[in-house]
């Protein structure tokens, strides 16, 4: 297994697991570009939103979820964050294992001009 998210999820490589459930994990970013960077990783492995099939759909519905409790547990809920699926290599994914980042704090803002 080469898939540094399945090793996560396996309990073979570290992280700072937030939450978890049958259907998503959550952990924080290991190199984070605002105050709050936090993974919401389905627990399946797909390789990107490419990959995504109509019967995925809940899932990424849940991943969505996740990530908005998430936001409100890290009390940014209020003054706002970004969701981003960085898909394929022109669209700057590096891990390719689907996860939606939830990015929050001042830099944040400047993400996407
Ligand atoms: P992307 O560039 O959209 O594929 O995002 C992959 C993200 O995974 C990057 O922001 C990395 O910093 C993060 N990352 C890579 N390896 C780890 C790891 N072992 N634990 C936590 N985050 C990681
Ligand atoms: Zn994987």
């Amino acid at each position: 297994m080469s898939c540094i998210f399945c090793k996560i999820i396996a309990g073979e490589a570290p992280a700072a697991i937030l939450y978890r459930d049958e259907q998503v994990i959550a952990f924080r970013d290991i190199h984070p570009i605002a105050s709050t960077h936090i993974l919401i990783v389905p627990l399946r492995h797909i390789s990107s939103v490419n990959e995504l099939e109509e019967a995925d759909a809940a899932l990424v519905g849940h991943m969505a979820l996740a990530a908005k409790q998430l936001a409100v547990q890290e009390g940014v809920a209020g003054r706002g964050y970004r969701l981003i699926m960085n898909t394929g290599p022109e669209g700057g994914q590096s891990v390719f294992h689907l996860h939606m980042h939830l990015i929050a704090g001042k830099s944040a803002r400047s993400l996407l001009g």
